[in-house]
């Protein structure tokens, strides 16, 4: 255990240590805290479709169940490893205690390229995936999701997998189900949803007008797609848009509608008629009001973090930020709404599904928007409180909620024996 905190401590965790020091936290209990509770290592042997065999190896990490029940997505990656595997099991316990929602946190991975297997050795391999870590999930055990590679198919074959192996149907051991297998209203918009209710609330508190804001954002996949519709319905400008092929331009606002049009047709954004090409770094300096990262990791790190015109910075995606980065937007005075709050619309609303599950009893769309908005404002607005109680930012306001609360959790329920 020591070589592995020794290994976690140096290798990442950066924000986590940085909070475990304005909370004056010991380094016994960061021992407990950052250590995974438990991580599995599995084999899953798959017969192909010529009769051979393919080896395919996944892992499942339950970092911390302290407030409740590990939740985590599913990533099937071939360059995914243990070491991101628990990174990001850690990530969702800080999430899941940043909104205040009783899960704790864990994620499961399958290195491999989804795009190669085809769906019958996909949902051969998540069927053995499940089988092989069955004893660590469950309801109250684990909840998984869908992440990078994994969708609501791959959520029903594990929890039909599940529920053969349990001998009953256990509608609430994943979420992020179909509609038609126990899934939820609202899930699938609910990351761009939980970003929007943040952002209203971010431009009321700094004084700007959604109407008057010109937006630009990265990616226009899930959920920067929706983004942009939701922040055009509200009549903000949407300036430029990126995606893998580059990013397009119109300084009167491009029209979303005619641009999904187009990339569904072309496959790209950045050749859309009505706009000028531009490159991904000519769009994070435009003169706007909100630049909203919805791709990859680090779009913004110390090369080009100066070069952020806009005031608000609201991190739809995991991860765009470098803490380099984070260092030159706080100098230059940018209003970051971290991805831990801005994006846990969507852990929130497998929350909600989970409890459906359970009941089986199942809410319309105007409720779990209802309390979606409640949970994101309430968060939104302890969040700031904390940042400027300790005159610290956002993210870091964040993370010492956050860890404060797992703590807290610990040391009530105390260490066994
Ligand atoms: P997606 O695959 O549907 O879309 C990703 C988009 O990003 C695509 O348009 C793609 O072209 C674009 N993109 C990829 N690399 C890019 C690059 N280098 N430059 C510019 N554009 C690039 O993914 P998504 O579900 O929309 O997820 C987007 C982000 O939101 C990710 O960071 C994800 O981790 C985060 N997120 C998603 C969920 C969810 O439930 N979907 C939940 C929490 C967080």
């Amino acid at each position: 255990m020591e070589s592995l905190y020794e290994n976690i401590k140096g290798a990442q965790h950066q924000r986590f240590f940085r909070a475990a020091e304005l909370l004056g936290l010991q380094d016994d209990i960061m021992k407990v805290l950052l250590v995974p509770e438990r991580q599995v290592l599995v084999k899953c042997p798959v017969v192909t479709e010529n009769g051979g065999i393919e080896v395919m190896e996944g892992s499942l990490v339950q970092h911390n169940t302290a407030r409740g029940p590990g939740k985590g997505g599913l990533r099937i990656h071939p360059d995914v490893t243990l070491e991101e595997t628990r990174s990001l099991a850690a990530l969702m316990t800080w999430k899941c205690a940043a909104v205040e929602i009783p899960f704790g946190g864990a994620k499961g991975s399958l290195r491999v390229d989804p795009s190669l297997l085809g769906t019958s050795m996909l949902q051969k391999l998540v069927r053995r995936y499940t089988a092989e870590v069955a004893n660590e999930l469950g309801p109250d055990k684990i909840v998984l999701a869908p992440d990078v590679g994994s969708d609501s198919s791959v959520m029903a074959w594990m929890m039909d997998t599940y529920s053969q192996i349990v001998g009953h149907t256990s509608l609430g051991v994943v979420t992020g189900k179909p509609m038609e297998a126990g899934g939820s209203k609202v899930r699938n918009r609910a990351v761009a949803r939980g970003a929007h209710f943040v952002f209203r609330e971010a431009c009321a508190l700094a004084g700007l007008e959604v109407e008057e804001s010109r937006v630009a954002i990265q990616g226009f996949g899930n959920v920067g797609k929706q983004m942009a519709e939701m922040l055009e319905n509200d009549g903000a400008k949407i300036v430029a848009v990126a995606d893998t092929g580059g990013a397009v331009y119109k300084e009167s606002g491009l029209n979303v509608p005619a641009l999904a049009r187009h990339k569904q047709e072309s496959g790209t954004v950045s050749d859309f008629p009505d706009g000028e090409r531009i490159s991904i770094n000519d769009m994070i300096a435009l003169d706007i009001e909100v630049l909203v990262p919805a791709a990859v990791g680090e779009l913004l790190h110390k090369e080009n973090a100066g070069k952020v015109r806009a005031k608000i910075l609201l991190e739809a995606a995991n991860a765009p930020t470098t803490p380099e980065a984070d260092e030159i937007l706080a100098q230059n005075g940018v209003f970051v709404l971290p991805d831990i709050l801005c994006n846990a619309g969507g852990v929130t609303v497998s929350y909600f599904e989970w409890v459906q599950s359970l009941q089986s009893f199942f809410w319309d769309e105007e409720t779990i928007e209802n309390y979606l908005e409640k949970v994101l404002r309430k968060a939104f607005h302890q969040i700031y409180k904390e940042s400027q109680d300790r005159n610290i930012r956002m993210r870091t306001a964040a993370y010492v909620l956050a860890i404060g609360r797992v703590e807290k959790a610990l040391r009530t329920r105390g260490i066994f024996p």
